[in-house]
């Protein structure tokens, strides 16, 4: 007994600086030059979340955790390690996982303490489960999307999203029941199944390109119901971790949504993706301008401001360092180079600030949309890099396009336009982009790591003569 008030204090001290950690690491994320300290406190506040959890009275065997640990390991380490471009589809597996585990031990809650469970206690149990439950499957159908072992189009049908929220009144109905009447032990693995159908039905209709703003909801319902979870289990560091992942995950689905001039509805409702056959002048066989490495050196070498425009054929390319080394050599040469980075550019929030911080390009030539936007019809060359959608003039003007009213960079405005990539083909929209017609551009067309090496062997070949 005298030992308990001790360990017990010192679980709930480590508890608190994990929680102190856990804050700090999203603040410390938010800006590039805190980043990698916000990694790391994330990091030892779960070492430490974890430790405290194996240290409490409650826990009479340890094999079983080892097992679990060992479990852990070997499906998280590789997962770990795919490549950039597959975090969407491994973040959305994480929350699977989460959320599975959220599930089961709701479901073991209960059957421990029924019939004797307080209403409270029945309540977010009973959150618990059911977004625990559609999380997972829907987690699981995402990242199946994403990877591409699940066809990317939304499949519609009329009446389905009556279909699917009946589905969910279902299960809030016979939750509503079991708050009152907890001894209806039966009842209880139909508030799992239901939220389990229910999360791919919901997945069903959403388009692959709006897949990255459905997991970071997704993400959101997971911290939810694990922050449930810590209500249930009164543990004070699962409701602030929970509520945390939750809500940062929340703000950025809107963000995203924003970004992309979407509302939240429109993503889970509206099928995006789907009618993508557009009208602008996709029969009559319009012609672009070509250009070489050796002629696009020249113009960027002339140049006096340059603008360079990433997109998600950069990061496919892994052309970053390749990028890199045009900007040294162009800054070298006195041109003022600077990268627009549209908030959407690539395939989840960030993605071409990690690259290019990864090559080691200074912050400060990173300029959001907002910024670079004033600076565009000053800028001599737009360099675009593997980026299509994001450029799309169509999304100011062409009222029937899928983008349209999406916030772009305006490319056009610079005085000549170049665009490296591989052909014509659409980027994750499916849509054409009249930029490329235009007099002022010239398509350069190759890989862009390799087409960027080309350019960067042109350009310093050019300085030693
Ligand atoms: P994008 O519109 O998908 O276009 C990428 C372009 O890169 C393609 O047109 C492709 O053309 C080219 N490409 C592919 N591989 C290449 C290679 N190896 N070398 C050179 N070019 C290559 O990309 P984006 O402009 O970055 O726009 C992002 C899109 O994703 C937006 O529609 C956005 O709404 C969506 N999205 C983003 C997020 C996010 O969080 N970032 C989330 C949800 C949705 P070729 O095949 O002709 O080479």
């Amino acid at each position: 007994m005298t030992m308990t008030f001790p360990a017990n204090f010192l679980i709930e001290i480590v508890y608190l600086i994990a929680t102190a950690l856990f804050v700090l690491s999203l603040m410390w994320l938010s800006a590039p030059t805190t980043a990698r300290r916000g990694v790391l406190a994330g990091e030892v506040g779960m070492f430490l979340a974890i430790a405290g959890t194996l240290l409490e009275r409650g826990i009479v065997e340890y094999h079983w955790i080892a097992i679990g640990l060992v479990l852990g390991a070997i499906i998280g380490v590789p997962l770990g390690m795919v490549q950039m471009t597959a975090v969407p589809q491994r973040t959305a597996l994480s929350h699977a996982f989460g959320a599975c585990c959220v599930t089961l031990v709701g479901t073991a809650e209960f059957y421990l303490r029924a019939p004797n469970v307080p209403k409270f206690t029945m309540a977010v149990l009973a959150m618990e489960v059911i977004l625990g439950g559609l999380t997972f499957t829907g987690s699981l159908m995402a990242a199946g999307k994403l990877q591409e072992v699940l066809p990317q189009r939304p499949i519609t049908y009329r009446g389905q999203n009556i279909v699917n929220l009946g589905f969910l009144a279902v299960a809030i109905a016979i939750a509503a029941v079991l708050v009152m009447h907890p001894e209806h032990r039966s009842l209880f693995p139909l508030i799992v199944g239901i939220p389990l159908i229910f999360g791919v039905l919901m997945i069903v209709p959403i388009g692959g390109a709006d897949m990255p703003t459905v997991i970071s909801l997704l993400n959101s319902y997971a911290g939810l119901s694990a922050a449930a979870m810590g209500f249930v289990l009164n543990s004070k560091l699962l409701i602030v971790a929970g509520a945390l992942d939750g809500s940062s995950g929340f703000i950025l689905s809107v963000i995203m949504s924003k970004a992309m001039n979407r509302s939240f509805s429109n993503v889970l409702f509206g099928a995006f993706g789907q009618v993508q056959t557009s009208a602008a002048g996709a029969i009559e066989a319009r012609t672009v301008r070509s250009a070489t490495a050796e002629e696009a050196a020249g113009i960027l070498a002339a140049a006096s401001k340059v603008v360079i425009i990433p997109g998600y054929g950069m990061a496919v390319a892994q052309a970053q360092h390749k990028v890199r080394e045009l900007y040294d050599s162009l800054t070298k040469r006195g041109v003022d180079v600077s990268f627009g980075i549209h908030p959407v550019a690539g395939r989840m929030p960030g993605h071409m600030n990690v690259l290019l911080a990864e090559a080691d390009i200074p912050y400060d030539r990173l300029l959001e949309m907002e910024d670079i936007n004033s600076e565009l019809p000053q800028t001599d060359v737009a360099l675009i890099i593997g980026a299509n959608d994001v450029t799309n003039p169509a999304a100011r003007t062409d009222t029937t396009s899928p983008i349209y009213g999406m916030p772009i960079l305006d490319v056009d405005k610079a005085r000549t336009v170049m665009v490296i990539k591989r052909g014509m083909s659409p980027g994750f929209a499916g849509i054409d982009n009249p930029l490329y017609y235009l007099d002022k551009t010239l398509m350069l067309f190759g890989d862009a790591k390799a087409f960027v090496g080309d350019i960067v062997r042109e350009i310093s070949g050019g300085t030693h003569h």
